[in-house]
């Protein structure tokens, strides 16, 4: 599943082909999007030039010049493709996007789970989520505010759209073993030393990401935008095994203190831990 960094990735390369191109074509490939993005929704789309890409949590937000708003969940198998405008859709695909640049926007989804979804102009409430860990203003502070209330278990709160943005299942548990923070830790109870950790190593792990790797080494070596490459695809081609501390790594020895990893189920979803080194 697409986390934060891969969805900042897939945005960062759909605003280099679509920031201040106009939409000269819409299309939906798949029943499941219609219901989302209905005929006269696409026909709406046309014309209308792209003013801004945004991420915010796992959305990304293509502001359109005439003030509505398209909205982009890539839920579980959700990826740009982009390709000239008068070549065949990559298969899989869901959505398509022409442009006066001649490039076409695809949304290839193999799961078909994606939303895409238009707002009528000025109609567009914003996406309801805590703070972006990758911002400048995401300080311990921020964090320790909104871990004050929260009793449950950090890692299931960390998990919590409306706590921070778009911290998923395996950038929380490698952020935890990080900071030497047990999961099962009660949020509101770590000390105001733990939280700054924890901050730092939230933002450690999502900054060496794959995806956050990969863009920075594709963008310091190259100026030029490859039409062909997909974020998923391009993330697991890249060469490199990640090297995850914790994440699906159950029995094997932690790379701190060598004591065998544990994996356990916390508020329903998996995690990964080491006993020994996380308090
Ligand atoms: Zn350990």
């Amino acid at each position: 599943m697409p986390e934060l960094p891969e969805v900042e990735l897939a945005s960062q390369r759909l605003r280099a082909v679509a920031h201040h191109a106009t939409v000269t074509g819409a299309a939906v490939h798949h029943a499941s999007q219609r219901r989302h993005l209905p005929a006269a929704a696409q026909r709406a789309l046309v014309n209308r030039r792209i003013e801004q890409v945004v991420r915010r949590a796992k959305v990304q937000l293509l502001h359109l010049s005439d003030g509505a708003v398209l909205e982009v969940h890539f839920r579980m198998t959700g990826d740009w493709e982009f390709t000239a405008a008068d070549t065949p859709a990559p298969p899989h695909t869901r959505v398509s996007l022409t442009l006066d640049s001649g490039t076409a926007v695809h949304l290839v989804d193999p799961r078909a789970l994606s939303v895409v979804r238009r707002h009528a102009p000025h109609t567009f409430a914003g996406i309801d989520a805590g703070p972006e860990p990758l911002d400048d203003a995401f300080t311990a502070d921020v964090l320790r505010a909104a871990l004050a209330t929260r009793r449950g278990p950090i890692k299931a709160v960390l998990l919590d759209q409306r706590v921070i943005a778009g911290v998923g299942n395996i950038y929380a548990a490698e952020a935890l073993w990080e900071a030497r923070i047990a999961p099962h830790a009660p949020a509101h109870s770590l000390s105001r030393a733990r939280v700054a950790r924890l901050r730092d190593a939230i933002v450690h792990v999502l900054r060496n990401a794959p995806a956050t790797r990969y863009y920075e080494r594709t963008t310091s070596t190259s100026t030029s935008t490859s039409t062909s490459t997909s974020t998923n695809v391009s993330v697991e081609g890249d060469g490199t095994a990640h090297a995850w501390r914790v994440y699906g790594r159950t029995g094997e020895a932690c790379d701190r203190c060598a004591s065998r990893l544990q994996y356990v189920t916390l508020a329903g979803r998996g995690t990964w831990w080491c006993r020994r080194c996380q308090r």
